[in-house]
């Protein structure tokens, strides 16, 4: 029991303490995954070029996730570290160019903390919950009595759970519509910066060549992802911007 505590606490100060110590951690971490949870190498390196380029403190664990049809990658926030999931079959399937676009833009998502108090609250809330609901079976079906200190368990991990996603719901309130739309132009303007810095500006111009034709033949409000993300109209003043922000 006393081992167990012992490294419940060692975790907890290495998740505090990891924002400080991270210097290539992260990249070591994730590079020791089992093969199977390994996101691909050109999207690791590009995610952590990007990382080290932007000096972020938080470390940022890349690894490969199934994700949803239509998803390449996503990244979860939480308060000490962020994780970037990465489906590796369908970014295979991208072009080199887009395989660089899609981590710098979850990246974007990382560096402007999307849905951090949403994804840190539902990560604190969850074990309390599986801890509730354990002590209300146990003492439902009578095997272990409801103890006074297993009814004050039931009722302070009830209690987080409420509270986690009250804080949850207030500070993500409509996460689906404005707000997600709002990340995605965030983490945008962040991938197309990154483009210009690291990659020059001929990804951005031939990006921008075919937004062009694109809002020729179908408009500007048309947009060739899903619905959060911006329309052409909207891509091609965040591509303007960072060609003209790029230094000579
Ligand atoms: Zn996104």
């Amino acid at each position: 029991m006393k081992k167990q505590i012992i490294s419940i606490k060692s975790l907890l100060a290495f998740l505090l303490a990891a924002p400080c110590l991270n210097a290539g951690l992260d990249s070591w971490i994730s590079s020791i995954l089992p093969e199977r949870m390994r996101a691909s190498e050109s999207m690791r390196s590009s995610i952590y070029t990007a990382t080290k380029h932007l000096k972020m403190k938080k470390p940022v664990f890349v690894m490969h996730a199934s994700l949803e049809e239509n998803t390449l990658a996503e990244a979860e926030n939480y308060l000490p570290f962020s994780i970037i999931k990465v489906d590796n079959d369908a970014i295979a399937r991208q072009s080199d160019t887009d395989q660089k676009y899609v981590g710098y833009h979850e990246v974007g998502h990382v560096v402007h903390n999307h849905a951090i108090i949403d994804s840190t609250a539902k990560q604190i809330a969850m074990p309390s919950y599986i801890l509730g609901a354990v002590t209300a079976c146990q003492g439902v079906l009578g095997r272990h009595s409801l103890t006074p200190s297993r009814r004050s368990a039931l009722l302070v991990t009830s209690a987080i759970s409420w509270l986690c996603n009250i804080l949850a719901e207030r500070h993500v309130p409509d996460y689906s519509a404005p707000t997600s739309r709002k990340y995605e132009l965030e983490a945008d303007t962040t991938a197309f910066s990154l483009t210009a810095a690291l990659d020059g500006n001929a990804p951005l111009e031939k990006r921008l060549a075919f937004l062009n034709k694109i809002a020729e033949t179908k408009g500007l409000d048309y947009r060739d992802r899903s619905e959060a993300h911006p329309t052409a109209g909207e891509e091609i003043a965040l591509i303007h911007a960072a060609l003209a922000k790029k230094p000579a």
